[in-house]
């Protein structure tokens, strides 16, 4: 029997038992997990959102990952590319823009960003526009939220600071963290979460993981799968295991009954059906990839060169065929 208050207490012993699940006790853990987001404020509702990467020029140089490392040139869409699209997806009744990129702190480069918030929730009243722009100063932060913009991701990828180190050797854990609290600070709605499957990482390593995000007040959480990008430094270690990545996906749910938890295009690769699981597992928000212009899709590659990028009947289907209900967004 999976026992909902210990994972609610983060009891070690249970959740290392639950993280390496796998048959009739792993859909044990699931069934939990779908009951506990049935219950939660959003029930079975999936907020159905588009990411537009808005450029792939990064100052960070972490070793999963192959931003402006595989050969493709780098690319910034500028501000009328990035308003067309949003007006564009808006018109097809879309109403969450993720808004993705590198690492870009030039000052012009959040100028221009503010901008695009600032007219797109002019056009738009209703829409929600998540940033997802790595770590930068708490004024360009502020100037972001000022201009529009609900909600922004930052991972935190891991919580061990010796693994963050080797995996990501152009910061610090203390400085991301930092980084995060001031999001939190400035009001934003903040997602952050972690890496399943990094190289050296322990199943305690996870399990820390658990405690920070439980710890820090946040309204969206993610755990994504590793994978070996080809053009990486990382590209010769084994990718991720897709049965910890969901188990640890549902043991979120259970922490986080009202966060948003997305269902990653990484759950994809090398699984079948992986997206599929994943809402299984208790996730409510999935990702359509039509938003960044099609010739820019390849030189996007932090994860993978050859990813998966669903499109939006896809994404409509993977989320009918759970039972579940796609809606313009849930927060
Ligand atoms: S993972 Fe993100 S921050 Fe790290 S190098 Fe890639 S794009 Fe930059």
């Amino acid at each position: 029997m999976i026992d909902i208050e210990k994972i609610k207490k983060l009891d070690k012993e249970k959740i290392r038992e639950y993280i390496t699940l796998k048959g009739s006790k792993q859909n044990e853990l699931f069934d939990k997990a779908r009951i506990i987001r049935m219950n939660s404020v959003y029930k079975n509702n999936v907020e159905l959102r588009s990411v537009i990467e808005i450029s792939n020029i990064c100052e960070q140089k972490c070793k999963y990952c192959s931003m402006g490392k595989n050969g493709k040139s780098l690319f910034i869409l500028s501000y009328e590319e990035i308003i067309e699209k949003i007006k564009s997806l808006a018109n097809k009744g879309r109403r969450t823009f993720l808004l993705q990129s590198g690492e870009l702190s030039k000052q012009d480069f959040i100028d221009n960003i503010s901008q695009v918030c600032e007219k797109a929730v002019s056009l738009y009243p209703d829409i929600k526009i998540i940033l997802c722009m790595g770590n930068l100063s708490k004024n360009q932060y502020k100037q972001l939220k000022d201009s529009g913009a609900s909600r922004y991701i930052l991972k935190f990828e891991t919580s061990n600071p010796s693994l963050h180190k080797f995996c990501r050797p152009s910061d610090t854990l203390e400085h991301r963290l930092e980084c995060i609290n001031n999001l939190i600070n400035i009001g934003f709605q903040v997602g952050s979460g972690n890496i399943v499957g990094l190289p050296g990482q322990t199943i305690d390593d996870l399990l820390a993981d658990l405690v920070l995000i439980n710890k820090l007040n946040l309204s969206m959480v993610s755990a994504t799968k590793f994978i070996p990008n080809n053009f990486s430094e990382f590209k010769n270690y084994p990718a991720g295991d897709i049965n910890i990545t969901l188990n640890f996906l549902a043991i979120l749910r259970i922490l986080k009954p009202n966060c948003l938890i997305p269902s990653t295009s990484s759950l994809e690769q090398g699984s079948v059906n992986g997206q599929t699981m994943g809402l299984l597992a208790g996730c409510n928000t999935v990702t359509v990839h039509d938003g960044t212009p099609k010739k820019f899709e390849k030189n996007y590659s932090i994860y993978s060169d050859d990813r998966f990028t669903p499109e939006e009947q896809y994404c409509r289907d993977i989320i009918k065929n759970v039972n579940m209900q796609a809606i313009p967004y849930l927060i």
